[in-house]
Order: structure tokens, then sequence, then C-alpha cells
């Protein structure tokens, strides 16, 4: 019987944003399990819409024997700390020596962590996994589809599978497509050869969501061209807030005529850069559309794509929430404002009181400032309660401290508090303070595409609004330094020199 040592390291860096992701933050998950080690791994991700589950079940139903090494996940932000990133990758290498031998190892890996001294956080995992393993033990990753792939992933893993979908509802299908090319590996006794391109241009992430074009088509020819070539092949659009050389999309594949059909998807990327520009406005203008639109029942809603804890941001910028107010809205709702003085205010106050708050603002984003104002608490919440939606079924969320506050200025404007910060892509979220999104008006979101999959089917519309937040959705606008020459900041935009 086969033994495959099972393990995960996730981060998504951002390192624009203002805050790092330290040990804590991997303790405390952010939406995810908190860090985990040996067999405990399996019961902590089980079920749930994770990678790592996915593979676990695949696994065991081929008959492999695993065996649980580390697995830990944060939330976005700036750079994962030396001190986080020894601790856990060293834990990681550590229970994977103490597997030994092992005839394989699948990895439930972003793809677009820095850490403070390793632009390439997944190269050095790698690196330092197949130390431990030698070149003979296949070694087979899945990614998110925002990794930013580097040269050196592709060589140090034997197999990196991506999803194909944003918002990601094929997490743990990912994970079950790298455990059967792992298994396929094992069985064949060869390694397959990769096939690898880099594209030379960015895009902003509201406009990689795969329900739109030009994604939506790329990724139908995807699983075209895997049929007609045989082999296994992905296409990440990349994460364009982290500033190291090999930022950027990329395409692979493994197996069959992997080069031929990498070579066609790329071609088919390349030509679709023009189809990547995406429409933008200003909240003052989303919020005057969408009080003209939305109605109970079938709500606009708003995504504050530039501050969303997903892509790096705190979720605590104000700008919305205040053209919200200030335009008097009605049967209007943001969420969630992560703000843990507040929502500890809010408690200790209790509820049906009245008082003066000054809300969010506190990440010293540029043009941001915390919004003071008389606010009625409404509803309180521990922030304990499981995700129902497509993307984040059955993750048990340990969000803090929540409370639903109603405006005193504008009694139709309410704004879920959370304590920690998670990006708002569930119903369940809402729910837990009282609020059924559907019979709002309009809904505004800290997200940037996740909440697609589950405020979309009952949206008016969806407008993506640009205010204040350091999840720039025009990656032009970022100071770039140590990206690679000759990248185009936007699609068809300024050379990278
Ligand atoms: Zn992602």
């Amino acid at each position: 019987m086969t033994r495959i040592a099972v393990g995960g390291f996730q981060h998504e860096t951002n390192t624009f944003a203002p805050s790092k992701a330290d040990y804590a933050a991997f303790e405390a998950g952010g939406g995810w399990p908190g860090a985990q080690y040996g067999e405990p791994i399996f019961r902590a991700v089980e079920g749930a819409n994770i990678p790592a589950a996915g593979a676990i079940a695949a696994l065991r139903a081929k008959g492999h024997r695993l065996v649980g090494t580390a697995w830990a996940a944060a939330s976005p932000s700036a750079d994962v700390t030396d001190d986080a990133f020894e601790r856990i990758t060293g834990r990681l290498v550590s229970e994977l020596r103490r597997s030994l031998p092992v005839d394989g190892v699948y990895l439930d890996l972003h793809g677009a962590m820095v850490a403070e001294s390793f632009d390439d956080g997944e190269g050095e995992v790698l690196r330092r996994v197949r130390e431990v393993v030698g070149e003979r033990v296949p070694v087979v990753a899945s990614l998110d589809l925002h990794a930013n792939v580097t040269r050196a992933m592709i060589e140090r893993a034997d197999g990196l599978v991506a999803y194909r979908t944003y918002p990601h509802v094929d997490m743990a299908e990912t994970g079950e497509r790298a455990a059967l090319l792992l298994d396929r590996i094992l069985r064949s006794g060869g390694k397959p050869a990769p096939a690898f391109h880099q594209l030379d241009y960015l895009t902003g992430i509201p406009s990689q969501c795969s329900f739109i074009e030009p994604c939506r088509s790329i990724y139908r020819e995807l699983e075209q061209l895997e049929r007609r070539h045989q082999c296994v092949l992905s296409f990440t659009p990349g994460f364009p807030m982290a500033d190291f050389a090999e930022c950027g999309m990329a395409v692979f594949g493994y197996e069959g005529n992997a080069s031929a059909a990498v070579a066609e998807l790329r071609a088919i990327v390349a030509g679709a850069e023009k189809d990547f520009a995406l429409e933008l406005h200003d909240a003052p203008d989303a919020v005057r559309r969408a009080r003209e639109r939305g109605h109970p029942g079938a709500p606009v809603v708003l995504a504050d794509t530039q501050d969303n804890p997903g892509a790096g941001g705190n979720g605590d910028t104000t700008g919305l929430l205040r053209a919200l107010i200030e335009q008097k809205s009605q049967d209007a709702v943001l969420g969630m404002l992560i703000d843990p003085a507040s929502a500890k205010k809010a408690h200790e106050a209790g509820l049906g009181s009245s008082l003066v708050f000054s809300l969010g603002g506190k990440s010293g984003i540029p043009g941001d400032a915390p919004l003071g104002g008389e606010f009625t608490v409404e509803r309180l919440g521990d922030g304990r309660f499981t995700c129902t939606g497509p993307m984040f079924k059955g993750f048990r969320m340990t969000l803090g401290e929540m409370a639903l506050l109603k405006s005193r200025a504008a009694p139709g404007v309410r704004v879920v508090l959370a304590a920690r910060k998670c990006q708002a892509a569930d119903q369940e979220m809402f729910r837990h303070v009282g609020v059924e999104p559907r019979q709002s008006r309009i809904v505004a979101l800290k997200s940037s595409v996740h909440f697609r999959a589950d405020f979309e089917p009952m949206a008016r519309e969806v407008l993506v609004v640009r205010s204040p937040g350091p999840a720039l959705a025009d990656p032009a606008g970022f100071p770039w330094k140590k990206l690679r020459k000759g990248v185009r900041l936007r699609p068809l935009g300024p050379v990278h020199v």
C-alpha cells in the first residue's frame, strides 16, 4: 500500500496592503480552519470546499494511506512574516521527515505567497519539501486561480493544478484533480514533463471572474483543449498585487500533448487582452444608480472591491458607507465592516442602545477616514455560524463579536460589523445578525468577485465600485518595483520599465 503525505500552506499576498500575516493570523484562519498539525488536519478540512478535502477523499478512494503533516491558511494581507513562514514550513517539513518513507506528496498551496524573506513563497516551500523526499518521490500541488506561478514552482513540483472558477466553487474539485494526477504518476512510474508559459500583461481581479467574459470562454476552451490533447491544463490569471519579478498570468499543463495545448491556450489568453477591461463606478454614482434600480426581492449589489479582505484589504474603509448615508439610501446594508473596537463597543452598550461610533477608517488608507455618527445597536452576534453559499459551503466561521447597526442620520442604512476579517461572500454573514439580503434594495459588499456565487443570482444588477482601499482594481496604479520589465500593467496599458 502506498503512503502519501498531505500538507497545505495557503496565503495570497498583496505586498501593497497595510498589514502583514503573522502566526496569529494563521491560528485564526480568517474564515478557513486554524493551523493544524499531524493527523488533526484531516478532520479540520473535512466536508468543506477546501482543496485538501477533495484531495484526501480522492486519494483514500484510490486506496492510498495518508499521513498528515501541516495545514494552515490566513486571510490575504501583506507579506507573511518570517516567523510565521518558518514556523509553518518548519513544522510541515519536520512532520514530513517523521513520516518517511512516503511514496508521494500532495500539497494544498495558494501560489501567490510572498514571505518577508522569500518573494516566491511556494517556490521555497517546494524546495524544502523536495529536499526531504528527494527527486524520485512525486510532489503534486493544487493552486488557487490567483497563483502567480513561477519557474521555480514548475521545476520543483511534478504537477501543479489550479482552480478554474472565480468565485472558487471548485476548490475541493481541484484538490481531487491534483490527487488523481498524483495517483496516475504513481501508477505509471514516470513523471510527466511540464509545459509552461507566462504572459506579459496584468489584469485587475474584478475582470477575472469566470461568470463573465473573457474568462467564461477561456475556461470553456481550456476544457476542450484538455480533452483534445489528453492532458491536465491550467490557466492562472494571477494575483496582480504581489510586487515580485514573476507576478502575473500563466498557462501550464502535464501529460498527453500538453505542449500543444499550452501553446494554443496561451494564444487564446493573449488574444483576449482587450476583453479584460472592466467598467468601474465611483461610490456616489454607484449609490445613485442603485437607489433608482434596486428593490426588495431584486437588490442592486455594490462590490467595494478595493477594500476586499480577500485581496489584502482590512475591510474597514468607509467611502461606500459614507455615500450610502449621505444619499439617505433606503433598505441598504453594507457588510462586513471589520472593526473589532466598534463591535466590542456595541456589545458593551447592548441591544437597542444608541450611541456615537467612529466606524472603520483605521488602516491608514489614503483618502479614507473613520466615519463618525450616532447608530442604534439592532442585533448582536457571536460570529459563530456555518456558511451555506456555493463557495464557502460548510466553512465554520468564527468572526468574533458581530453587530448590526442602524444609522440615525439615515435610518434606511444598516452596517454589519465583525471583529475578524473575512470577505463578504456568503449570505449567512448577514443572516447571523438578522438581515435577509434579498429583502434589501442595496447590498454593499467588501468583496471583488467571490460574492457573485451567492449574491448574483438574486441581484437585479452588480456594480463594481472604486472607493478607497489597498486592492486596486487597476494594477497600473501600484508603485511596482520588483516586477520584471516589459509587462503591461493593465490590459493594453503602460509597459513596466
Ligand atoms: Zn483566489
